[in-house]
């Protein structure tokens, strides 16, 4: 996998256990001894009086600096390890689903626990590059979907596969809440076995719930990336989704 191609930037892990900390996006400034982050990863670090703590082994990694209710992560590059997109493949796994606006899927993932970048494109048709335009015609055989890269020391797929059905309506059958056509049917893009497998236990799991579940499996091909004004829209815009809210339906 390329992951250059979706213009991920690089991820910086704990200098100690390789646990993912913070990602480019987080990063408001950096000098050759320390970075100023605005936002570290959900679930990857403790705050703890003013000292910044890997969540996972309780390294020390920084400390906090609060300022008119912002917090600020200031971070000793002494104890972490900056892993660009050529090598993601070492320390990062990744998953491809769809179910509805890719807007709405994104930001729910965003929010999961072990989540390192997340980015919406389109994938399951047939025509090479496509547009927004293009895909919304419904011609392409293209779905709406999002790029998910996880931390396999903190999440996996099968807990990402929970978060899938628990954000959408998977038994809606036309389309996604408002959103009527086959780009928002609800797909899992399994990228190997492993992954097939485990998301055909969890339609079965459904099914024998009682669920007319609407989900449909197929092989991912490649995921093309969507225009740059629908990446993280809703954390751009500061508006929450319309289409998607998380419910808990496993136990
Ligand atoms: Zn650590």
């Amino acid at each position: 996998m390329d992951y250059t191609r979706f213009k991920y930037g690089r991820v910086f892990v704990c200098g100690r256990c390789r646990q993912a900390i913070f990602n480019e996006e987080g990063v408001v400034s950096e000098s050759s001894g320390l970075l100023n982050i605005r936002k570290l990863l959900p679930g990857s670090a403790q705050v703890r009086g003013e000292g910044v703590l890997c969540k996972n082994c309780g390294g020390l990694l920084g400390s906090v600096k609060r300022e008119n209710g912002d917090k600020t992560y200031i971070i000793d590059r002494g104890g972490i390890i900056s892993v660009l997109p050529e090598i993601f493949g070492k320390y990062f796994k990744d998953a491809i689903f769809a179910c509805g606006c890719f807007w709405g899927v994104e930001y729910q993932f965003k929010k999961v626990v072990g989540i390192v970048y997340t980015r919406v494109g389109y994938c399951g048709g047939t025509k090479h590059n496509p547009s927004y335009e293009e895909v919304k015609s419904g011609t392409t055989g293209h779905k709406e979907a999002v790029h998910v890269l996880y931390d396999p020391r903190v999440t996996n797929y099968e807990r990402l596969v929970r978060v899938f059905f628990e954000i959408h309506d998977f038994t809606q059958k036309d389309g996604q809440g408002p959103d009527i056509g086959s780009q928002y049917l609800s797909y899992i893009f399994y990228l190997n076995d492993e992954q097939r497998q485990i998301a055909e236990k969890y339609i079965g799991l459904l099914k024998s719930k009682g669920y007319d579940v609407a989900t449909r499996l197929e092989r991912a091909g490649r995921f093309w990336i969507a225009e740059d004004y629908h990446q993280d829209y809703y954390g751009k815009t500061g508006n929450l989704p319309y289409c998607h809210v998380r419910r808990r339906i496993f136990d």
